[in-house]
């Protein structure tokens, strides 16, 4: 599988490739057009209209994914989901491990100042709804790799994060399936559809949001969505809001942007959010996770009363902190995981999926950091603690930015993360505006487990796995936003290796 020409261990490709040129432009016409008249579309960035959708960039086959790796993925998210609550719910814990990261980015610490002042005051929702997509990665340059599986060409999967605000993909997961299927059939490989496994992300997330609406039990209080001023990736809002729509007509959802919030949204006294006269039972947040979506203190302001209201969050203030990369390389200390998982066993099934994490504290494990990725800086991938893509340093970069940085605290803004290198599998990448037939490419893939969970600090009420999503990118791209024009949506096709 590995060849003399190219040293990174490759997965076979589902169907023999190349296509001939004459089935290839036959099947990416008729699949683009499966994919705008299925919702596989996403707006124009450079030619935005809300009149109009460009299809989203796909793969045109499913990529290779060990079965094994797979199941191990969806089976571990009910553990992840409980260890984020944990976490989310352990204000010691979040105050510590976030106390240098806070003297240095000031969105974190606003996040954290919300969170501090809705404890001072009194928790008037002790529900939370997390809705969470745990990403990862096979590794390939895995010291355990001749040890662990001898004919494989992976070692095991790596937690890349665990998003807890703005999981995206609900439905662009499972679309993606089922573009690959109609895909698959065109080409005459219908029967290697019952290897790519089912896949209900957008029916088991909207479940969490109507399971929440029913907890918060008013029978006209709507569900609301925080969106970005510009919404690239609507059909990845919009199907979650017809699901809901259709499996329960009854609840109204709303769309408003933080600005609007802060013209038009009261917390009255009794800390009841309302928006257009309308209580709202539950906030799904699919902004509000970078600094941009916040231009003035009138938006600081709106998420302050959010999250002050009995409204049940998803993600409340303490599970966005959660998701923090700097509480995620915290966990990976030693004996850190012990704290709020008392299985071993299940302990030790987590330590496993953690690559190197390490902080850039002024300490000496911060110094033996620094000295690693200057050694060695293509080994390592640099993180702020920011979401939503495009944030990373990766590199040369990094030296460059850890000379900037110096003795400055900035250093301690960021952790130093062990660069993951999954295995390379072939395949078509079909993109919008593309000139001439796609080439087969070496791509890569990223795999994201969907996960939902709804408890008080005490109780856990519902802990699920309910999706998965696939994002592939060219082997040599360091990022693979889809919305960024990087990534392709795919989905698993599984193999018993
Ligand atoms: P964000 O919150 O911006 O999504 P991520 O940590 O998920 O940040 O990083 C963005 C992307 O960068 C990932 O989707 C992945 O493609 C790449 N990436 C991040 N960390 C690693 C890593 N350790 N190894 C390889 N690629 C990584
Ligand atoms: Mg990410």
């Amino acid at each position: 599988m590995t060849t003399a020409k190219d040293a990174t261990p490759h997965l076979e490709p589902c169907i023999p490739l190349p296509l001939s040129d004459s089935e290839l432009s036959a099947v990416v016409e008729k699949a683009k057009d499966w994919a705008l008249m299925h919702g596989v579309g996403m707006r124009n960035k450079k030619r935005f209209s809300k009149d109009s959708l460009d299809f989203a960039p796909f793969a045109l086959t499913p990529s290779a994914f060990p079965r094994s790796e797979f199941d191990k993925a969806v089976n571990m998210q009910p553990i992840l989901n409980e260890l984020t609550h944990k976490v989310a719910h352990d204000d010691e814990f979040l105050k510590e491990a976030l106390a240098t990261t806070l003297a240095v980015d000031d969105f974190t610490f606003r996040l954290y100042t919300i969170w501090e002042i809705v404890r001072k005051e009194g928790i008037k929702q002790p529900i939370s709804l997390g809705m969470l997509r745990s990403d990862i990665m096979l590794e390939t340059n895995c010291p355990n790799l001749k040890k662990c599986k001898m004919h494989s060409p992976y070692c095991c999967w790596k937690q890349v994060e665990i998003n807890s605000i703005a999981s995206g993909f609900g439905h662009l997961g499972p679309i993606s399936r089922a573009i690959q299927s109609f895909i698959m059939n065109q080409l005459g490989h219908g029967d290697k559809i019952k290897d790519l496994p089912k896949n209900d992300a957008l029916n088991g997330l909207c479940s969490g949001l109507t399971a929440a609406w029913d907890i918060f039990n008013v029978s006209d209080a709507i569900i609301l969505f925080i969106i970005e001023d510009v919404t690239y990736n609507i059909c990845d809002q919009r199907f979650h809001e017809f699901e809901i729509y259709e499996k329960r007509p009854e609840i109204r959802v709303v769309r408003k942007n933080l600005t609007e919030m802060s013209k038009q949204a009261v917390l009255n006294e009794d800390k009841q959010l309302i928006v257009d006269g309308q209580l709202v039972a539950v906030v799904y947040y699919r902004a509000g996770y970078e600094p941009g979506h916040y231009p003035t203190e009138k938006e600081w302001e709106a998420r302050l009363s959010i999250e002050r209201s009995t409204a049940i969050k998803c993600p409340s203030i303490q599970y966005h902190l959660a998701g923090t990369k700097k509480v995620q390389q915290t966990l990976a200390r030693p004996g850190t995981l012990e704290r709020f998982i008392k299985d071993p066993e299940k302990v030790g099934k987590v330590r496993e999926i953690f690559t190197g994490l390490y902080s850039l504290d002024f300490d000496e494990f911060g110094e033996q950091a620094v000295k690693m990725a200057m050694d060695n800086a293509e080994r390592f991938v640099l993180k702020p603690q920011r979401e939503g893509g495009g944030n990373n340093i990766y590199g040369a970069e990094i030296r460059t930015a850890l000379q900037r940085f110096g003795n400055s605290p900035e250093r301690t803004a960021y952790i130093l993360m062990e660069r993951i290198s999954p295995p390379i599998c072939p395949g078509y990448i079909v993109r919008p505006g593309q000139s001439g037939l796609p080439p087969v490419s070496r791509l890569v893939s990223e795999l994201g487990i969907f996960g939902v969970i709804i408890g008080t600090a005490s109780d856990i009420m519902v802990n699920r796995q309910v999706g998965h999503m696939l994002r592939t990118k060219l082997s040599d791209a360091d990022e693979g936003g889809v919305a960024a024009g990087l990534g392709a949506l795919d989905s698993p096709y599984l193999v018993d290796l």
